[in-house]
């Protein structure tokens, strides 16, 4: 996780266009760099759209999972959990 945020703080969090020394930076969040006011702007509305998808996610998942327990396939469950826990890595990184 350490090593995935510094490699991006060399490029914008957007557009992945490259840092040149003395270009300006603009963050947000305290850890996305930004090349633009513009891309910065673009970020802050995706994730306010983010913010809305992941409560009603969330509470998807929840569901789902409590149905996956009380199914008998092991098998179902594996893969079940495997895909919560790469989305949840790509929300902790994204905020
Ligand atoms: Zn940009």
């Amino acid at each position: 996780m350490d090593h995935l945020q510094q490699h991006f703080l060399d490029r914008c969090f957007l557009c992945k266009k490259a840092f040149a020394a003395g270009d300006d930076m603009y963050m947000y969040r305290g850890d996305a760099p930004f090349c633009s006011e513009g891309c910065r702007k673009e970020q802050m509305d995706t994730d306010a759209a983010e913010e809305r998808m992941r409560n009603k996610q969330r509470k998807k998942k929840m569901m789902r999972r409590r149905m996956m327990m009380m199914s008998a396939s092991t098998e179902e469950e594996k893969s079940s959990n495997s895909s919560i826990f790469s989305s949840d890595e790509k929300l902790v990184f994204v905020s």
